[in-house]
C-alpha cells in the first residue's frame, strides 16, 4: 500500500504556478528521490503533504488519509524542511529534548538519535554556531525522533561534505530496508541516482518522469 499519494495537486502563488497537476506515489521500503530544478515545486509539494500549506486543487494522502500535522501523532511522519530554521540559542541536545518532550519522548531517545546522526561530540554546543552540514544532521535527528514510518526530507544533502553524503546515503538505505517510506528531494540528479531506488523527476510543477533507478540505468 502506498505510504504517500500525491494526486493532481495544483497551486498558485499570485501569478506564479507552483504546482500544475503534480501526481506520484511513494511506497514503503524504498528511497524515493524527488528531483528537479529549483522552482519545480518540490518544497511546495512536501509542505502540502505535511499539511503545512494548502493546494488549490488535488489532494495528498499519507497512509490513505489527508495528513493533519497538528492533530496526527507527531511520530507518524518525520520531516526535514529547512535546516536553517533551527533554534540557534539552544544547544543541539536541548533543542532535541524540547522536541522530544512535545512528543512524549525522553532523553534516552534524544541521545540515541544524536549518536545515529553523528553529533555526539557537539551535542552540548549551541546550534547557532553549527555549519549547514551539522544543522542538516540535527534536522535529520529531529525527523527521526519519533521513529516514524514515513520520512520527508527536503534537500538534506545541502551543506554536507562528501563524507556526510556517503553517511546519509547509508542512513536512508537502512531506514528504507526497515520498511520505512523515504521521500527525499534534491536539485541534483547525480546525487539522487546514487541514493534512491525510485526517482520522481519534477519540472514546472508536474512530474516529467517516474521511474525506478534500475530501469533508468538499464535504459542509459
Ligand atoms: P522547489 O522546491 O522545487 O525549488 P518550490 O516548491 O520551492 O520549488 O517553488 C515552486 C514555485 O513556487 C517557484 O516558482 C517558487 O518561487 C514559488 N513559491 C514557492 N513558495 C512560494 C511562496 N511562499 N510565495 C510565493 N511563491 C512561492
Ligand atoms: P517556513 O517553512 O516558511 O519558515 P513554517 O514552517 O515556520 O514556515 O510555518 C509555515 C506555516 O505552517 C505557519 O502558518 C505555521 O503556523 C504552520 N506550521 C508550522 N509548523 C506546523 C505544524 N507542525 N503543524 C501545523 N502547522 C504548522
Amino acid at each position: 500500500r502506498a505510504a504517500i499519494e500525491v494526486i493532481g495537486l495544483r497551486k498558485r502563488y499570485g501569478r506564479t504556478v507552483a504546482l500544475d497537476g503534480m501526481s506520484f506515489t511513494v511506497l514503503p521500503g524504498r528511497v524515493t528521490g524527488f528531483v528537479g530544478p529549483n522552482g519545480a515545486g518540490k518544497s511546495t509539494t512536501m509542505r502540502v503533504i505535511l499539511g503545512l500549506d494548502a493546494a488549490d486543487e488535488g489532494s495528498a494522502l499519507v497512509g490513505g488519509r489527508p495528513y493533519r500535522s497538528l492533530r496526527a501523532p507527531l511520530c507518524q511522519v518525520g520531516a526535514l524542511l529547512d535546516a536553517a530554521a533551527l533554534q540557534p540559542s539552544r544547544t543541539a541536545r536541548n533543542h532535541l529534548l524540547w522536541l522530544a518532550h512535545s512528543q512524549g519522548l525522553g532523553a534516552r531517545r534524544v541521545d540515541a538519535v544524536i549518536e545515529q546522526v553523528g553529533l555526539g561530540a557537539v551535542a552540548r554546543r549551541r546550534a547557532g554556531g553549527f555549519s549547514l552540514g551539522m544543522r542538516q544532521r540535527l534536522g535529520i535527528a529531529a525527523a527521526l525522533l519519533g521513529d516514524p514510518p514515513v520520512l520527508i526530507l527536503d534537500e538534506p544533502v545541502n551543506g554536507l561534505d562528501p563524507e556526510g553524503v556517503v553517511w546519509i546515503r547509508g542512513l536512508l538505505r537502512s531506514l528504507a530496508a526497515e520498511g520505512r517510506a523515504v521521500l527525499v528531494s534534491s536539485h541534483l540528479m547525480s546525487e539522487m541516482q546514487d541514493m534512491a531506488d525510485h526517482l520522481v523527476v519534477a519540472g514546472r510543477g508536474r512530474v516529467v518522469e517516474d521511474t525506478s533507478v534500475a530501469d533508468l540505468i538499464a535504459a542509459a
